[in-house]
């Protein structure tokens, strides 16, 4: 099964399927890219689908229905963990990419996780490097990020990138809210996050690293002095593929990384404000559910030409200290913080 079958890790994660015996596809969800689902439909024509546009009181009947062993969660946003939350009980194993599950849901989708007895496996490339290095007695963990677009910008000039600049990625080849979240490393603060909720680690044991050569995507550090690397082309089909197969590896990809130089560097506050803000949202899920909330209608309004690259900051900021709820102990309780922080990035930016 997969929800959102029609977006980045969706339509990779079909590409994997057609090259991997032994999978069926049995169900699919999509948006509203009514000719893609189409298409998908005539490679797997057993599969059922339906739009979670137009049919959304119709999934938890499908998944009930179709009882799939794997579901890959590749919704995006927080609409898409409130889906991944609705398919737990019906399936085994939650093969998972999107981030809100982890970071605004955290400890309501672990339990649900711990409750049906469902497996979880990270999709993210970051996620899914440590997940295979992961052993008793880890000291801390790295993970990498590309710097996104603007990584070699003049930090005074970042105020008039434009969305095509920042849309240019230098290493992987993902949707564009993302694309924005990878400039602003807002992506990385919600990869810390969720590798905290994965790992059971606090922030501290978390190392983030600006990797240009998009080799190397984690590393795990022992108690003995060792470090485990893991690294691959940046290819998402490698980790998705990954994730349906654990703990077997029937995929097959030819191309190995090319190993020459490989750099790391700490990201600065200056250039990434954005990022430094985890250090203010870590502890409450409330706040992680509000800073993803305001990121999102902050990137959707400069993706509009509504606001400046540096007014995302901004607006997150702003969103951040005017919330009024802080308890979000559940579903309920976070879909309403997500609302209110929407409602706040709204009125800000003018944009909705
Ligand atoms: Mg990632």
């Amino acid at each position: 099964m997969i929800v959102g079958a029609t977006g980045s890790i969706g339509t990779q994660t079909i590409d994997v399927l057609k090259s991997l015996s032994g999978y069926k596809l049995v169900g699919f969800t999509y948006h509203e890219n009514l000719k893609l689902a189409e298409e998908i439909s005539k490679d797997f024509p057993e599969a059922e689908f339906l739009s979670t546009k137009t049919d959304l009181d119709r999934f938890e009947e499908m998944m009930e229905k179709l009882q799939p062993d794997i579901t890959v969660a590749a919704a995006p946003g927080f609409a898409g963990f409130k889906l991944a939350y609705v398919a737990i009980p019906y399936t085994k194993r939650l093969a998972l990419a999107n981030k809100e599950s982890l970071v605004c849901g955290g400890k309501v989708l672990k339990n649900q996780l711990r409750k049906f007895g469902v497996e979880l496996i990270p999709v993210d490339s970051e996620h899914s490097a440590v997940f295979q290095l992961v052993e008793r007695g880890i000291e801390k963990v790295a993970i990498t990020a590309s710097g996104g677009a603007l990584r070699d910008w003049p930090v005074e000039r970042l105020k008039e990138a434009s969305p095509s600049d920042v849309l240019r990625h230098p290493v992987w080849s993902m949707g564009k809210k993302i694309t924005v979240d990878s400039a602003t490393m807002v992506n990385k603060a919600l990869e810390v996050l969720e590798a905290m909720e994965l790992f059971e680690l606090p922030m501290e044991k978390i190392d983030v690293y600006i990797h240009r050569e998009g080799v190397i995507h984690g590393m795990v550090f022992l108690k003995d002095g060792t470090v485990k690397i893991h690294a691959s082309v940046a290819d998402m089909r490698i980790p998705i593929a990954y994730s349906l197969t654990y703990p077997e590896r029937f995929y097959r990809n030819p191309e190995f990384p090319k190993f020459s130089s490989l750099t790391f560097e700490r990201p600065s506050e200056e250039r990434y404000p954005l990022f430094f803000l985890v250090n203010y949202i870590k502890d409450s899920y409330a706040l992680r559910t509000a800073f993803n909330a305001a990121d999102e209608v902050a990137v959707a309004a400069f993706l509009m030409g509504k606001i400046s690259y540096t007014q995302i900051f901004k607006v997150v900021e702003a969103v951040l200290k005017s919330l009024e709820s802080e308890k979000a102990e559940s579903f309920e309780d976070l879909s309403a913080v997500n609302e209110e922080a929407r409602r706040l990035a709204c009125e800000i930016t003018r944009y909705c």
